[in-house]
């Protein structure tokens, strides 16, 4: 199903342009606009998912297997020294466009940016609270 109102289902699509890097009968992979690091690309499924959640499990294996091969073929052709997956759900951990996408972020050495969370210092207790109420 499509979203009128979604503006990476219009990029998905082709109906808006956009530097595609692949493309098959679900997926575009498109580079960002707003790259972190030079090469960073967004998978879009070309159904519309707003997020992780929503995503049906088979196009989730697909998602993976997908980045998979970007990953390898960015570094190699892109000479990058490390990759990152990124990927956000909601808008409190970051998700500002609410059709799911994957980011693929190519590393280069002194590249400059950080990826990343201040570490906690959670005690036992705490580590055992959350470890039973996610698996109990
Ligand atoms: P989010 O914050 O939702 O995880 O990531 C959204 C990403 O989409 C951002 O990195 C942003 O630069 C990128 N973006 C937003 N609008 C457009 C667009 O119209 N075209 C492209 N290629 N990227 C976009
Ligand atoms: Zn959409």
């Amino acid at each position: 199903m499509k979203n009128d109102q979604c503006i990476f289902c219009k990029i998905a699509a082709g109906e808006i342009p956009s530097k595609t890097i692949y493309e098959d009968d679900e997926f575009r992979v498109i580079l960002d606009l707003g790259p972190a690091t030079k090469g960073h690309a967004l998978i879009l499924p070309k159904e519309h998912y707003a997020n992780l959640y929503e995503l049906p499990e088979e196009t989730a294996k697909k998602v993976i297997c997908l980045a998979k091969k970007m990953a390898s073929v960015m570094t190699e052709k892109l000479h990058a020294d490390g990759f990152n997956l990124v990927q956000n759900n909601g808008e409190v951990a970051g998700q500002t466009v609410f059709h799911f996408h994957m980011h693929l972020i190519p590393r280069y050495k002194g590249d400059g940016q950080t990826i990343g969370w201040k570490p906690g210092k959670p005690s036992d207790e705490e580590l055992e609270a959350i470890r039973k109420a996610i698996s109990e």
